[in-house]
């Protein structure tokens, strides 16, 4: 339904500065679905949202909505688009303070020209008997399910969600996700964030954005089933689960016979883009040895001249702490698979670490 073509946009800082937000994107989004798009800061998702949005010019490239290029409409025509086809919800709420519940779910349709239910749609994110409250006696989630009641009020076509969960803690973060994924299986959901926790969790397809440009594009696999994939040139390693016995075997085996081994993304599969530099894994076996210890703890007792057991033990202490807080630190970017079969393996010791090669 929404089709983007070679979007662009620059932002003008003065006559010499510029800064392009968005570097000639396509991106075709179905009619519903929940959709990420996922980037560091700065990589321009909150743009992408904004130009689907209409919210400001584009520098050039189309966006396509049911066949009309909004981004060329005039004024009154993007404002009637908003109305018509858009919800927005965004990470600090902007909820009218001074407004009930009610009254600021009931603005969005005097605003707009569009009718619409009031107590219908409050019901519908269990807001009801919230309706007279004020937004500073509400908690934040309950202020982002009045923002959203307010988004879908006017019966929107595409939900536009900026971050909607970045002013949230973990559990109510998982509820306003778990809302807006019901809600997408009527309509499409976009949600602009940086947790690929969340993405995969709940999303239908993952974007990410990179210096403007989309770094890669994944959808979600429905009949995936996250074991160990074998192909001809390649083994695909599951995600975020460990390998049993069998599989360790079978992985053995084709590392033998010179085969790559690639990290998998779960019941997500790339999709119409190709991504430079994919991401190989490579093995670095990350425990130390025994005698490891015995020569650090050495070099830190040379200046005292006691090669104590107790300096060893302290050291030993001290790099397996080390190694936490490490595993904790890149625990986005380093995956750890805990081989059990470590006195038979001939690949790899111990603990092993996979380790994307471009680090996003
Ligand atoms: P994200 O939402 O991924 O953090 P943004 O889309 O907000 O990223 O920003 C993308 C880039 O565009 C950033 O480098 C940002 O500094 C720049 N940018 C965004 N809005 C403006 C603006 N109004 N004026 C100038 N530069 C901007
Ligand atoms: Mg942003």
């Amino acid at each position: 339904m929404i089709k983007i073509r070679n979007l662009t946009k620059v932002y003008k800082m003065s006559r010499k500065a510029s800064c392009t937000a968005l570097n000639d994107v396509s991106i075709d989004f179905p009619d519903k679905g929940m959709m990420f798009v996922l980037g560091k800061s700065g990589s321009g998702k909150s743009t992408l949202l904004n130009m689907i949005g209409t919210l400001d010019n584009i520098t050039s490239g189309d966006i396509w909505v049911d066949g009309n290029n909004v981004a060329k409409l005039n004024k009154r025509g993007q404002q009637k688009y908003r109305s018509s086809y858009l919800g927005f919800v965004f990470q600090n709420f902007v909820l009218l303070e001074e407004f009930t519940v009610y009254e600021n779910v009931k603005l969005a349709l005097d605003v707009s020209g569009v009718d619409g239910d009031v107590l219908e749609v409050l019901e519908s994110v269990e807001l009801l008997e919230y309706k007279d409250k004020y937004p500073n006696e509400l908690s934040g989630g309950q202020r982002q399910r009045v923002a959203i009641a307010r988004a879908l009020v006017k019966k929107p076509k595409v939900l536009l969600c900026d971050e909607p969960t970045g002013n949230l803690d973990y559990r109510t973060s998982g509820q306003i996700l778990s809302k807006l994924k019901e809600l997408s299986k009527d309509l499409l959901v976009i949600v602009v964030s940086h947790n690929l926790v969340d993405a995969e969790e709940y999303a239908d397809r993952i974007i990410e954005l990179f210096d403007g440009k989309i770094l890669s594009d994944k959808s979600r696999d429905y009949d995936y089933n996250n074991n160990l994939i074998v192909s001809d040139n390649e083994v695909i390693l599951p995600h975020h689960k460990d390998l049993t016995d069998e599989e360790i075997k079978v992985l053995n085996e084709n590392v033998k016979v010179g085969k790559k081994v690639k990290q998998g993304h779960g019941a997500y599969y790339d999709k119409d883009v190709v991504i430079e530099g994919e991401r190989d894994v490579v093995f670095t076996s990350s425990n130390l040895k025994i005698k490891d210890y015995f020569n650090l703890s050495r070099m830190f007792s040379r200046k005292n001249k006691i090669g104590s057991i107790y300096t060893i033990l302290i050291t030993a202490l001290f790099i397996s702490l080390l190694y936490l807080i490490q595993s904790f630190i890149v625990y986005d970017k380093v995956y750890s698979v805990y081989n059990k079969e470590k006195k038979k393996n001939l690949l790899v010791r111990s603990i092993y670490r996979i380790e994307h090669q471009k680090d996003l």
